[in-house]
């Protein structure tokens, strides 16, 4: 049996960066659903869809392959065969993602995946929906967030650390307007598992937050 951990929680909450910190010292896999919701959404803009067209999200979603391959230890995210990691962290993929993610094909298509990845290896896996629909059976369940000033405040920093000129006020208005569409729709919103632990990454470190976390996994031998 397979060794589950999941990590849901709202953007910008620090959830890859300890999910790919505790894989690492775990030598488990990281799987970043977020990436698989960004990969769709960039086959939507390139076929010139809009986020309101739902119907022909429903349509094409079966045409958009998604695939994931570990390269060094890194999840790369193939779309019908093409490396897309390089370019589904734009707002505008972000946006797009957040949108169609609301689709329940799309979400059929991709759960199904995720759940696959789940069983045939010891995984941390982040996204929205892990610990309540995923994999309600995950050994470990968290719900890692942080105000959302502080959360900002780090995509900010990722940003202008890349050399992306961004400000901060829209980043933040974004993040909160993001939240507030994943924590609403209708199929799988952003919520806490009654069985998850809540963490509040505000005032720790990553390695704090890792490191918690660690602390809650009981596997012999881990
Ligand atoms: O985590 P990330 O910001 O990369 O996710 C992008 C979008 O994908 C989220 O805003 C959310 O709408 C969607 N998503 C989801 N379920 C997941 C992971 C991501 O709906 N498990």
């Amino acid at each position: 049996m397979s060794y589950n951990i999941a990590i849901d929680g709202p953007a910008g909450a620090g959830k890859s960066t300890i999910a790919r910190k505790i894989a690492k010292k775990m030598q488990f896999i990281y799987v970043d659903t977020g990436a698989m919701y960004r990969a769709m959404a960039l086959y939507f803009i390139r076929n010139g869809i809009r986020p309101e067209e739902k119907d022909k999200i429903s349509g094409i979603c079966k045409e958009a392959d998604i695939t994931i391959r570990y390269v060094d230890g890194e999840q790369v995210v193939l779309l019908n065969g093409e490396n897309v990691n390089g370019l589904i962290r734009t707002e505008e993929v972000s946006n797009m993602a957040c949108e169609s993610s609301a689709n329940p094909d799309v979400r059929r298509k991709l759960v199904e995946l995720q759940q696959l990845l789940a069983k045939e290896s010891d995984v941390v896996m982040d996204g929205r929906d892990i610990g309540t629909c995923v994999l309600p059976d995950a050994d470990v369940k968290v719900y890692l967030t942080a105000g959302s000033a502080t959360r900002a405040k780090r995509r900010y920093d990722e940003l202008t650390a890349k050399g992306v000129e961004c400000d901060f006020a829209q980043i933040e208005k974004d993040i909160i307007e993001r939240d507030k569409r994943d924590m609403s729709r209708e199929v799988s919103p952003l919520r806490k598992a009654e069985d998850a632990v809540l963490v509040d990454s505000s005032d720790m470190t990553i390695d704090e937050v890792a490191e918690a976390i660690i602390g809650l996994c009981r596997k012999p031998g881990v």
